[in-house]
């Protein structure tokens, strides 16, 4: 069993996983190869994983449909099995592991899915209780136990009710309280915020980073969201094609990605875009008395330096705003600002210099009119 440790009080520096943190999921070159079936080919769903998943962390897995991640997360709950590589699950060599062994697993290991998968024959509370009456819990250990999850998603009143009278977001609490009944080490989230609207996927984030630094559970995600990541991940993998096209802290992927699916990705995430008046108008040489337009990237310690004031008091340019943003990546704030300076030199190269000078990312995306 796995004693919670102790709740981390709100704002304090929390114990969020580093990379170097110890792994409780390692995927070491982990292959998996669907037989072909009636005459089909083969099906290659993932090869050469590497991806380590540190204690506590939360860990985003992203890609388009197809790409992988199913097969990837049902792996680590045993629905599928590897046929290439190694996969270790707090320091066991799972990939050999029979289905005893894959059942002892399982209840250190909570998953919750896309569209919740609850019992609509069973209360919300008979819902909950269900991994702990097959773990052969005793019914007075259940009605405490059932009754502390509900509390800690916020269902406190709701335990006599039955799926079909809930809301999807209601529903999803339902699934996380069922997923953390046995105490497990690992939560396994499949796609669970894909059926929710923005406002309930948020809270629903919430939640979960709430039992992340609470309970000191790891969580492995897949989704397609960009957004979702960008909420509540301290690391990522982007996969495609079966193959991870790029990983690292969230932030740095987000902030700097490196690889065209995950730019795409990011699109609608972070960045801002010129707005249309301008973006028909944007040239890529200067004319006379034209603006250059600038794209500041800020990032951590820098997202909140004065730019705009000190452009004006240093080298005395007049800077119009265009478009901006602030965001948060892994609880790290991170910007852009697009403005328009005189597109003339030395202009452009003093503005660009001072902007570096303060550890800004500057370009000039091109000129208007
Ligand atoms: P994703 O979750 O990213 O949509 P999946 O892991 O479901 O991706 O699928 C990856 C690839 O493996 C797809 O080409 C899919 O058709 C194939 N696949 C998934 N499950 C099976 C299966 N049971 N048998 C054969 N092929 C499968």
């Amino acid at each position: 069993m796995n004693a919670p440790v102790k709740p981390a009080a709100f704002g304090a520096a929390t114990a969020v996983a580093t990379p170097q943190a110890a792994p409780i999921i390692r995927f070491e070159q982990v292959g998996k190869t669907y037989p072909g079936r009636r005459g089909q080919a083969a099906v290659t769903a993932l090869r050469d994983i590497d991806l380590t998943v540190p204690r506590g962390g939360v860990v985003g897995v992203i890609g388009r449909s197809g790409a992988g991640k199913s097969t990837l997360i049902r792996l680590v709950n045993g629905l599928e099995r590897a046929t290439a590589g190694r996969l270790l699950i707090e320091d066991e060599d799972v990939t050999g592991l029979d289905e005893s062994g894959w059942r002892a697993r399982r209840r250190r290991t909570g998953m919750i899915f896309q569209h919740f998968n609850l019992l609509s024959s069973r209360t919300v509370a008979d819902n909950v209780a269900l991994p702990l009456e097959i773990a052969g819990a005793k019914a007075e250990e259940i009605r405490r136990r059932v009754t502390e999850l509900l509390a800690l998603v916020g269902l406190d009143d709701k335990a006599g009710r039955y799926p079909a009278e809930l809301s999807g977001g209601q529903k999803q609490r339902v699934g996380i309280a069922r997923a953390l009944a046995t105490r497990p080490s690992i939560l396994l989230c499949d796609e669970a915020t894909s059926a929710l609207d923005p406002e309930t996927t948020g809270q629903i984030l919430a939640l979960l980073r709430k039992v992340n630094r609470e309970l000191g559970l790891t969580i492995l995600l897949i989704t397609h969201e960009m957004q979702v990541i960008k909420e509540i991940a301290d690391q990522v993998a982007v996969i495609e094609g079966g193959t991870i096209v790029e990983q690292g802290g969230a932030f740095d992927v987000l902030t700097r990605p490196q690889h065209p699916t995950t730019a795409r990705f990011l699109e609608s995430v972070t960045g801002v875009t010129l707005p249309d008046y301008l973006a028909h108008r944007l040239q890529a040489a200067p004319s006379p008395c034209s603006s250059a337009v600038v794209r500041v990237t800020f990032t951590g310690g820098n997202a909140t330096a004065p730019v705009i004031s000190r452009l004006g008091s240093t080298i005395g340019v007049d800077v119009n705003i265009l478009a901006g943003r602030i965001d948060a990546i892994a609880d790290r704030p991170f910007g852009q600002l697009l403005i328009g300076v005189p597109s003339e030199e030395p202009t452009v190269s003093a503005v660009l210099g001072a902007l570096r000078s303060l550890e800004l990312d500057a370009e000039v995306l091109g000129h208007v009119a």
